[in-house]
């Protein structure tokens, strides 16, 4: 979702910042993803971060997978959690 979340209903009542500080709400793709890889980080061990990623790869497909894994790599890079 390029264009944020224009038209959707929850903008008014669950707003959110992503990291590019674009403002969704809390039901949309873009913030599943970014709350999503936020917790794979924090994760404890690079073994575990690969195999959840594997997981998602499995489940949702490789471009899901590819997806989350750039975001983790992004926010670990950052350092912006
Ligand atoms: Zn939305």
């Amino acid at each position: 979702m390029a264009d944020g979340c224009l038209g959707c209903l929850y903008i008014e009542t669950a707003p959110v910042t992503l990291r590019d500080g674009r403002v969704v709400c809390s039901s949309c793709e873009d913030w599943r993803l970014e709350t999503e890889a936020r917790m794979v980080v924090k994760m404890e061990g690079k073994a575990a971060r690969a195999e959840y990623l594997q997981g998602v790869e499995k489940q949702r497909g490789k471009a899901a997978g590819d997806l989350l894994r750039d975001e983790v790599r992004e926010q670990w890079k950052t350092g912006k959690l």
